[in-house]
């Protein structure tokens, strides 16, 4: 039976949606709207401010007033962390509202928002309020000869921080940036992605709720065009934390030039999975399966690249072909869907255009290769085989339930054929050879490697990109350093 939309859920979407600037719900200086679309059906869900320049430059002040007030550094660490502790609890206590605005708005299935994607973004604002009592510097004693000095180094938040996210898990990537900010003592300025901005709304309101001090948290509605460049080449902003397309990330480049502010980016991928013919294949394959259809394969880590030994190739295919077959699409909000829509007409036209592709360049297409007729953006889960190191679906991410198999015959061959990508962001290795695994987890280019599993974060494990997948590592310590500056200081005694 469907899941029923609450009436808490239907109430927020029949509001009106505002910034939040300075605590307070304002009005965009723009009179455009963003009409945001259920992708599981191809209906209007409600309009969302598509911000302008204006709203930026207010919100990005309210964020520079609340930072040198010290609105949130002037409270104690405990006092911090424990308003850190009420938002999650109560992104808890509204879990099933967050959850439905979240699947309707991005199109994932309700299990998976309910379980998975809403209980993680809490869990972030709790790890990162544990941090706020527990930054702290260090002491030395410099060898400096005739001189008696004591060395200092001491943390500070880096400021105003503008914070810039995708649509493909709205609301955990909100989290796993607004959390290692305010645990590091910044002022934030969130834009969330124009097709799912919902979540990050309903956030804001349940910030207010837990005593976030006003400006310490704003956000702006709109597109990347408008309020994102804006945001990313404003001179007030001291850093911007960036997650999407590696292309908009590389434009980022120019947008920091001029003040120089600081940039983490979190890009795209080509993940490779590798199974190695000693896998245990009763797991490897639904676990390889589901790195590339979990969340319509619309997810930075998806594992679209599965390299198998050639002797077990063909089990391998049969394997992935009978899950890929098997598996029930659907809208988000039925509890019996495994896989919902892609996000947008235009997305599932991108996917639908690579496959194409991939065929006039000699791919064969194993499972799926289709959208399907009717409302909702909803395309096969696909699989390609004959792929070659020239083909563009090789090497370019397609970000949609599209997986290519390529055969490899030992190590070295599929270490290379691993890291034949300008991306690096995750990988998998599936073998129950110990020595293998450990020897292929060291030599693989790539911020994360998952040994018999794939597509599993967890917020006290850095995550981030080699080559061409970012700069920087998000989610634990490291990722609460993206946001501190680090002072020396030296003091003659
Ligand atoms: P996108 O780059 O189009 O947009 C991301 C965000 O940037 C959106 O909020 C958008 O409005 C904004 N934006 C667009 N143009 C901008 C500009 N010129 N200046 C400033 N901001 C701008 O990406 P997307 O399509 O929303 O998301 C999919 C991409 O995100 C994929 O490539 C995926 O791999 C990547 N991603 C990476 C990670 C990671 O952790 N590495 C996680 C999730 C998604």
């Amino acid at each position: 039976m469907t899941h029923a939309i609450s009436d808490t859920a239907r109430l927020f979407l029949s509001a009106e949606k505002r910034h939040l600037i300075d605590g307070t719900w304002v009005s965009s200086n723009s009179k455009d709207q963003d009409t945001i679309i259920d992708p599981s059906t191809g209906e209007p869900l409600c309009t969302v401010p598509s911000g302008n320049a204006q709203d930026i430059d207010a919100a990005v002040m309210a964020a520079r007033r609340a930072f040198d007030e010290k609105r949130w550094t002037g409270k104690t660490p405990a006092e911090r962390a424990q308003i850190m502790w009420t938002i999650a609890d109560l992104m808890l206590a509204n879990l099933e509202e967050l959850a439905e605005l979240e699947s309707l708005d991005g199109g994932k299935p309700i299990n998976a928002t309910t379980h998975g994607e809403i209980p993680a973004a809490a869990e972030a604002f709790r790890y990162y309020a544990g941090w706020c009592t527990k930054i702290s510097g260090q002491t030395f004693t410099p060898s400096i000869p005739g001189l008696t000095l004591q060395g200092i180094t001491q943390h500070e938040p880096v400021g105003v921080v503008g914070l810039i996210i995708p649509w493909n898990g709205p609301l955990v990537m909100a989290a796993w940036k607004l959390a290692p900010a305010l645990a590091a003592g910044c002022s934030c300025v969130l834009k969330p992605a124009e097709l799912t901005p919902l979540t990050a709304l309903r956030l804001g309101e349940l910030m207010i709720e837990a005593g976030m001090p006003a400006g310490v948290v704003n956000i702006v509605t709109g597109t990347g065009q408008q309020v994102g460049a804006h945001l990313a080449a404003h001179n007030d902003v001291n850093k911007i934390a960036f997650t999407g397309s590696t292309k908009v990330g590389k434009g980022l480049l120019n947008a920091a030039q001029d003040n120089l502010k600081k940039l983490s980016l979190e890009l795209g991928g080509k993940s490779p999975v590798i199974i190695f013919d000693d896998a245990n294949l009763d797991e490897a394959i639904p676990g390889a399966a589901d790195a590339i259809f979990s969340n319509a394969g619309q997810v930075c880590v998806a594992g679209s690249r599965l390299l198998v030994q050639d002797t077990v190739y063909d089990d391998v295919l049969t394997g992935i072909k009978t899950v890929a077959e098997n598996l029930s699409l659907g809208p988000c909000l039925d509890p019996n869907t495994d896989m919902g829509p892609l996000i947008s007409d235009t997305q599932r036209n991108r996917v639908h255009n690579f496959v194409e592709l991939s065929k006039k360049e000699g791919a064969q297409v194993i499972a799926g290769g289709d959208m399907y007729e009717g409302p909702g953006f909803y395309y096969q889960p696909t699989i390609l085989g004959n792929i070659t190191p020239d083909m563009t679906v090789y090497r370019e991410e397609v970000f949609g339930p599209v997986l290519t198999v390529i055969p490899f015959t030992d190590f070295d061959d599929a270490l290379t054929k691993a890291n034949d990508s300008k991306y690096g962001l995750a990988s998998s290795v599936w073998t129950q050879n110990h020595a293998q695994a450990h020897n292929m987890a060291y030599a693989i280019k790539a911020g994360i490697v998952w040994i018999n599993c794939h597509g599993i974060p967890d917020v006290s494990m850095p995550i981030g990109g080699y080559k061409e997948s970012g700069w920087g590592r998000e989610l634990g310590q490291q990722g609460l350093s993206l946001y501190l500056e680090h002072k020396s200081i030296m003091m003659k005694l």
